[in-house]
C-alpha cells in the first residue's frame, strides 16, 4: 500500500488533524514497479563504466599508449564494435525505463510537424543514400499544428522512417505521407521492405521482439525502439499501428491530435 498524508489546517493556521489517503497497489503493481526502477538504476549503473572502457578504447586505437601493431588491429575494432553495441542497448533500456515510469514529462510546446519531419529526413538522406532507397515526401499544404514534444516527435520519426530504410532491401522505396484526417494529424510511413510475417505481427510492440528476416542480422538492433515509440505516441495522446505484407513492404502509420484551438 502507498500512502500520503496531509494535515488539515484551519483557517487560523491552527492544525485540526490528519488525512492519510491509502492507495491500495496490486501485487503486479508492485512488481511492475520494482522492475522499472532496477533497470533504470542497473542501466543507469552500466552506463558508467562502459563510457570509461569506450574512451580507453578509442584511445588504444589511436596508438595513445603505443603503437598497435596489424594482428591487434582486428581484436580492437571487435571490441569497439561491441562496446558501442552496448552503450546504444544501455541507453534505450534506460530510454525505455524512463518512459515506462512515465518520468518521459513530455515538454510540450506548439510545433509544425512538418517542420519536424523535414528535419528528421534530412539526417537520414545520407542513410537511403548508402542503401540506394528512393525517398518520396507527401505532405498536405497548410497543415494544422499539434502541441508535442519535439524531441520525442524526432524520436518517434527516427524510429519509424530509420526501420523503414533499414528493413528495406537495396534499391526500394520509401513514402512518407502526412495529412489531416478527422481532427487528428496522421503520418505514414510506407515501404517496400521485407514486410512481417503474421505470427511475428503481434508482438512487433514487444519490447527486444526481433521478427526473424533476411536482414535481421545485416540491419541490427536492439528491438527497443518501436515498443519506446509506441509509448511515446501514446503519452501524446495518439495512436500508431501498421499493416504488412512479407516481400511486399510495410505501412507504419500514426495520430497526434490537433491543437485544440485549430482543429
Ligand atoms: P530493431 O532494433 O530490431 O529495429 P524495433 O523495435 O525498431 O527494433 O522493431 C522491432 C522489429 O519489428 C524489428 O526487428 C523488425 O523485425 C520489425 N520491423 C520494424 N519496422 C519494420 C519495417 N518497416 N519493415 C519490416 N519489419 C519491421
Amino acid at each position: 500500500v502507498r500512502s500520503h498524508y496531509a494535515d488539515v489546517i484551519a483557517s487560523n493556521g491552527e492544525i485540526l488533524g490528519g488525512v492519510v489517503v491509502y492507495h491500495d497497489m496490486t501485487r503486479e503493481e508492485i512488481a511492475d514497479r520494482l522492475k522499472t526502477e532496477l533497470m533504470a538504476t542497473a542501466s543507469h549503473e552500466l552506463r558508467t563504466p562502459m563510457t570509461s572502457i569506450r574512451g580507453f578504447v578509442d584511445m588504444l586505437m589511436l596508438g595513445t599508449f603505443g603503437e598497435v601493431s596489424a594482428t591487434q588491429r582486428e581484436p580492437l575494432r571487435v571490441i569497439k564494435n561491441n562496446v558501442v553495441r552496448l552503450v546504444v542497448l544501455i541507453d534505450e533500456l534506460l530510454d525505455m525505463s524512463r518512459v515506462e515510469a512515465g518520468e518521459a514529462r513530455l515538454r510540450r510546446e506548439e510545433l509544425d510537424l512538418a517542420e519536424v519531419l523535414r528535419d528528421v529526413i534530412a539526417v537520414l538522406t545520407s542513410q537511403f543514400r548508402e542503401r540506394e532507397i528512393e525517398l518520396h515526401v507527401d505532405f498536405q499544404e497548410g497543415l494544422p499544428h499539434v502541441v508535442a514534444d519535439r524531441q520525442r516527435i524526432e524520436q518517434i520519426a527516427v524510429n519509424l522512417i530509420g526501420n523503414a530504410c533499414k528493413y528495406t532491401p537495396r534499391g526500394g522505396t520509401v513514402w512518407i505521407g502526412m495529412h489531416n484526417g478527422n481532427g487528428e494529424l496522421r503520418v505514414d510511413v510506407r515501404d517496400t521492405g521485407v514486410g512481417i510475417s503474421e505470427e511475428a505481427k503481434s508482438h512487433i510492440f514487444t519490447p527486444f521482439y526481433r521478427a526473424d528476416n533476411p536482414l535481421r542480422d545485416e540491419v541490427g538492433g536492439t528491438g527497443l525502439g518501436l515498443s519506446i515509440t509506441q509509448r511515446l505516441v501514446e503519452l501524446h495522446g495518439g495512436r500508431i499501428w501498421f499493416e504488412s505484407e512479407v516481400n511486399a513492404g510495410s505501412t507504419f502509420s500514426f495520430v497526434l491530435p490537433i491543437k485544440p484551438e485549430d482543429a
